[in-house]
């Protein structure tokens, strides 16, 4: 097959890790950067050239859309889809699952259990929203933040009320979010592929820390996923609609709690945790699904 992986980097990791896997298991593969394609979205015959070539013959796009680019990321990759590609995540997934206050919403209507969580913008009664969500102690976390950055442990009313000023000064978006003290500054990473977790990991923060990230100092070890975990992971998986996605839980006293459904999960930290080969299998995924695909096309 011809797969084409949609990254910014040859040089990552993980799209290192995909164009191996894809050559090892006997695929032509070919890294492409979304931001320069540019594309003909005529009705007729829809291209996207890159490199002054026509991108043609592709049987499946791995989409590998970093959350700068997400915008024009999923566009590039909705013109392969328009084209009749196999997309491993489609764009209206990935990009449903870059809008957090979108995110969580579906996660609730699907059921699916996760923090008590408000959203602000510039609140008009900032101890009202305190209050909506339980009182100190608090997470409160910049809509716009990644890898830990922008996520504040508020311990008290008063420290809650200052930083949501704060960040109303910014103009952000603020999610409010009742603390998961019993988790102990864990979280477990479940990588799922298809219908299946596939790996999990557990990261735990550095000492006097309650953020996990691996950017932020902390380190990643197995574990063992509980049948409720496992069932959860899927479900907020497939409420998104990715078929690849890492699925980030904290483990509270009421149960798996969903924090959030990445759809360009990292495969260095769990590859590395597991020893899997997490790559072959998203390949091995491909070879299942992307014929599949192309006869319901053809027959709709
Ligand atoms: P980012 O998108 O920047 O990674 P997260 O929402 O994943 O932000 O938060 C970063 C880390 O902070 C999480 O991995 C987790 O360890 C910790 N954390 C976040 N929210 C909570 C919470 N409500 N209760 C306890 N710990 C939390
Ligand atoms: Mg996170």
């Amino acid at each position: 097959m011809k797969i084409g992986i949609l990254s910014q980097d040859a040089n990552l990791y993980s799209t290192r890790r995909l164009h191996e896997a894809c050559q090892q298991r006997g695929h032509e593969a070919v890294i492409i950067n979304a931001l320069r394609c540019y594309m003909n979205i005529n009705s007729v015959q829809p291209s996207i050239h890159f490199e002054g070539t026509d991108l043609i013959g592709f049987d499946a796009i791995i989409p590998r859309i970093g959350s700068d680019i997400t915008f024009y990321g999923c566009a590039v990759l909705r013109q392969f889809e328009m084209m009749g590609v196999f997309a491993v995540n489609q764009s209206i997934a990935i990009s449903r699952s870059r809008d957090k206050l979108r995110s969580l919403q579906l996660l609730s209507r699907q059921g699916v259990g996760m923090p008590i969580t408000g959203f602000a913008s510039k609140p008009d009664d900032v101890l009202d929203l305190i209050k909506m969500v339980g009182g100190a102690p608090l997470v409160i976390k910049l809509l716009e933040g990644t890898q830990g950055i922008g996520v504040v442990l508020a311990e008290t009313q008063k420290a809650a009320e200052s930083v949501i000023e704060a960040f109303m000064g910014l103009k952000a978006h603020i999610m409010v979010q009742e603390y998961i003290e019993e988790a102990g500054g864990a979280d477990i990473r479940c990588f799922v592929i298809g219908d299946k977790v596939i790996a999990s990991m557990k990261r735990q923060a550095a000492e006097g820390e309650f953020r996990s990230n691996l950017h932020r100092g902390g380190s990643a070890s197995l574990i063992k996923i509980t049948p409720e975990e496992r069932k959860t992971a899927i479900a907020a998986a497939k409420a998104m609609g990715l078929s690849v996605a890492g699925v980030d839980l904290l483990r509270s006293k009421r149960g798996p709690l969903i924090m959030e459904v990445n759809s360009s999960p990292g495969l260095e930290g769990i590859e590395a945790a597991t020893g899997k080969d997490i790559a072959g299998m998203i390949i091995e995924y491909i070879e299942k699904n992307a014929e599949k695909s192309r006869r319901n096309l053809q027959n709709q």
